[in-house]
């Protein structure tokens, strides 16, 4: 049933735009000095080797976060002469978190969303962890059980869609879900909206962010919008963020070879995000269009209401 493994896709666009905002809001939820609760529903294998073979097969970090590490070279006289772009404060924050990883210079660890929480979690923080691949929660539970976090992080091998209901509403009132599906399976795509929708239902004023891919299906358009109308009936606050790095178009070659693009663009969908949220976005997302645009496709989208 699983042929989705993180690994093969680790530190890909995708990866830095889901990151990137993760970090940012639970960096501004950690600064309040009340417990929260934190739940990765797709929690996936906690740390890939980047110089591992499932990395090296798709090389998807090359066009992901290593971009942001290395900006291409200058080509053109005139793009020499610029001065070397200062990273957005978000982006700066994230490329530090996949560099504590990392030997100073080295990039073969890439941290996923379960260790990127847990560094950011103070002793009175929770983090429940669900993840349904046989061998991705046998790996992710031997790494989580290097940090010796004991009974602050649980790793469990449970359906997220369905597991995340009896923790909520959490005993610390304050809480953060994660909800990253493989979205290998078509129902997924109505499975996290349907989530969602109950987590509401149970814990309106959580924070809830929903990481989906931009691709020409009806399903995958249908999350955003109707993310949107479950938080704009339960009254909540909303921001969605697109990144859109190359043209979605399957293409044909002079040889009639069909070309599929890959991933071509993802977004998150926040309900109830940090109020300085959008801010952060606004000065990293332009950012991100010009180090990580591979044509003239590239754009990102940023809206908040509620
Ligand atoms: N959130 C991770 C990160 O950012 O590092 C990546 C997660 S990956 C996109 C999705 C993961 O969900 C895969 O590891 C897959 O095995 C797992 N999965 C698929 N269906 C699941 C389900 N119903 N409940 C929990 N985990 C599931």
């Amino acid at each position: 049933m699983f042929s989705y493994r993180h690994a093969f896709h680790a530190g890909n666009h995708a990866d830095v735009l889901k990151h990137m905002v993760l970090l940012a809001t639970l960096k501004h939820l950690t600064q309040k000095d009340s417990p929260i609760a934190v739940f990765d529903t797709h929690a996936g294998a906690g740390l890939y080797r980047l110089d591992g073979d499932y990395a090296q097969t798709s090389g998807e970090a090359a066009d992901g976060f290593l971009r942001l590490r290395t900006p291409p070279a200058a080509t053109d006289a005139a793009a020499k002469k610029k001065a070397p772009l200062i990273l957005a404060p978000a982006l700066q924050d994230y490329m530090d978190m996949v560099a504590s990883f990392n030997a100073k210079g080295s990039h073969k660890v890439y941290p996923g969303s379960p260790f990127i929480i847990q560094r950011l979690l103070r002793e009175r923080d929770k983090l429940k962890l669900f993840e349904l691949h046989p061998t991705d929660s046998k790996t992710l539970t031997a790494n989580i059980a290097q940090l010796e976090a004991g009974r602050q992080v649980a790793v469990l091998r449970e359906d997220g869609f369905e597991g995340l209901k009896k923790f909520l509403p959490p005993p610390q009132r304050r809480a953060l879900v994660l909800s990253d599906p493989s979205y290998e399976v078509k129902s997924d795509y109505g499975r996290v909206v349907a989530m969602i929708g109950d987590a509401l239902t149970r814990f309106a004023v959580g924070t809830y962010a929903v990481w989906y891919p931009i691709i020409p299906r009806p399903e995958a358009h249908d999350v955003p919008r109707k993310l949107k109308t479950l938080a704009t009936k339960a009254g909540r606050s909303w921001l969605q963020a697109t990144l859109t790095v190359k043209n979605s178009k399957i293409t044909t070659d002079a040889a009639g070879e069909e070309h599929r693009p890959g991933l071509p663009a993802s977004g998150m969908f926040l309900i109830n995000p940090p109020h300085t949220l959008k801010a952060a976005l606004q000065a990293a997302l332009p950012q991100m269009v010009e180090l990580l645009g591979q044509d003239r496709h590239a754009q990102f989208t940023l809206e908040a209401g509620g």
